[in-house]
């Protein structure tokens, strides 16, 4: 489609504005809502239920409910995996709008949304529910007059609070193996980024996933995210958002109920090039693409850009270059590749960012400013910065942008100890065509994981998070299915 089509698609969709919850759109009983922004114009686009404490409760209550009288945790696994089959085909169905979603809510550009996004979240859900019916439980090996069995249960009532970098995916990663396992979910999107998830309601619904099984609660976290959190009927809270609002909710979960408590937090990734990379050529497009893709608004973007130094200028000059084929513009058009920061407080952060790196006395080579002003939205160009030391805060924090930091390195081992000089761990990579090497740095790198040659290689059956302040717990793969479940020891005493 044309970005005039694109356009007069966004013109006809029928924006949800309420809450989902057991089986009902409805307002916040406050009747409050919040704007919500196109990012790429800042023109609104409409006004959203701003859920608080008691829209909360009506949740938590009919999530609940829904749990204890098994109309979803007591449905045969092959009977739960047909209906999110069901679920999944209508993602599918429905990926044009969903991915229009996602472009004017949170300024992604819409053939990111289209090949990535919308096919994801539904390939998500269909594997999960593939899976299910596949999950076997245990008879331990004991005396003879005993049968002892290990099984697997689902959690309860899980809340799943998700961000707006990739909101469709991020909630899919969550609903679709606590669905899978028969938990009760009420989800909390990001204020920022609200609307696929109340499509994503509406598309369960028609699906025929039970009434209060699926909730969708809109709203600020200070509000009904911390109800949740604090909940004492809540028992678990899977969350993926920035480490600081992860501590935060692992002490809720303490002063309340101690739920089971999953974090999928931030990132400061590395990408090591050593000097007998296979293909310099390939490195360089790829640190570019690894940062820019989704404006820098990734978890494992490659900010961190490590290079040998009897490489390292050849190798930036090629960086530049790819650089520069990624250009800001209306998200909505086809074409583009760089699309608009998703709202004013987060482009105001990554400038000032910015400018604490002209500061700290990195070198800026690209970049470091707001363009496409008239538009009203929320763009930066995309920015490097050269001679970045690690203890500027360029090098240490989590920027959430379009920026990155280039160090060099003689020797491997230096190259491993500032990779791992930060209290994040959820990527890393390294290229080189020595596999001794590879492998010896992939043991090394203090990371949930290690790219070799490539960056971002990763698939439904592989796990996804972070060591150290990155979070706890992975999303993806048989080990979500099975952090959604609790494990129950039952002696029988034969006679
Ligand atoms: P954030 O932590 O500000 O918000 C995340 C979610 O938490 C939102 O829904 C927000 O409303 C909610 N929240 C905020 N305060 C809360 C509170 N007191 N109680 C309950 N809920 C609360 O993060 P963000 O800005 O939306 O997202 C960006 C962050 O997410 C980055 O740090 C990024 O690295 C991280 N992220 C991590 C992964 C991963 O898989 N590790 C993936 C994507 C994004």
């Amino acid at each position: 489609m044309s970005m005039a089509e694109w356009e007069a698609r966004a013109g006809e969709l029928e924006l949800e504005w309420r809450a989902f919850i057991d089986g009902r759109f409805v307002a916040a009983q406050s009747g409050a809502t919040f704007d919500c922004i196109n990012p790429a114009n800042g023109q609104l686009l409409t006004k959203v239920a701003a859920c608080d404490a008691a829209d909360a409760e009506l949740a938590v209550e009919a999530a609940r409910w829904a749990f204890t009288d098994r109309r979803w945790a007591g449905m045969a696994p092959k009977y739960r995996k047909q209906l999110l089959l069901r679920f999944a085909a209508l993602l599918r169905e429905h990926q044009e709008e969903l991915a229009l979603l996602e472009t004017i809510d949170m300024g992604k550009p819409i053939g990111d949304a289209m090949n990535y996004d919308a096919p994801a979240a539904a390939n998500c859900i269909a594997w999960n529910a593939e899976a299910i019916d596949k999950f076997y439980d245990q008879v331990a090996p004991v005396e003879e007059d005993a049968l002892a069995l290990v099984t697997r249960e689902p959690i309860g009532v899980v809340a799943a609070i998700v961000p707006w970098n990739f909101p469709l995916v991020m909630a899919c990663w969550k609903l679709g193996p606590a669905l899978a396992t028969g938990n009760s979910v009420i989800l909390k999107p990001s204020e920022k980024s609200p609307l696929s998830a109340l499509k994503l309601a509406a598309l369960a619904k028609q699906a025929g996933i039970p009434d209060g099984v699926f909730n969708v609660l809109p709203g600020f976290g200070h509000t009904v995210g911390e109800a949740l959190a604090m909940h004492m009927d809540v028992d678990c809270i899977t969350f993926t958002g920035s480490t600081r609002v992860g501590k935060h909710l692992l002490e809720c979960a303490g002063k309340s109920n101690l739920k089971r408590t999953f974090m999928e937090c931030g990132g400061k990734s590395p990408n090591i090039i050593l000097s007998d990379a296979p293909d310099l050529d390939l490195a360089a497009r790829v640190a570019a693409s690894a940062i820019f893709y989704n404006q820098g608004e990734v978890c494992t973007a490659a900010s961190r850009l490590l290079v040998q130094n009897n490489i390292k200028s050849a190798f930036v000059d090629r960086v530049l270059e790819y650089a520069y084929d990624w250009v800001c513009d209306n998200p909505i058009d086809p074409a583009t590749r760089l699309g608009a920061m998703v709202d004013a407080a987060q482009m105001k952060q990554v400038l000032n960012y910015i400018e604490i790196g002209k500061q700290e006395g990195a070198t800026l080579l690209l970049g470091g400013e707001q363009v496409l002003r008239e538009s009203g939205g929320y763009y930066i160009a995309p920015t490097i910065f050269d001679d970045v030391h690690p203890n500027m805060r360029i090098y240490r924090e989590e920027i959430f942008g379009p920026v990155l930091s280039i160090t060099g390195f003689d020797t491997l081992e230096e190259a491993i100890n500032l990779a791992n000089d930060s209290c994040y761990g959820l990527a890393a990579a390294v290229w080189t065509a020595d596999l001794t090497r590879a492998v010896k740095a992939s043991r090394a790198l203090r990371a949930g994981t290690v790219f070799v040659n490539n960056w971002d290689g990763g698939d439904m059956t592989m796990p996804f998070g972070g060591y150290k302040q990155s979070g706890n717990g992975r999303d993806k793969s048989i080990h979500a299915l099975e952090k959604y479940t609790e494990l129950k020891s039952t002696w029988i005493q034969l006679t």
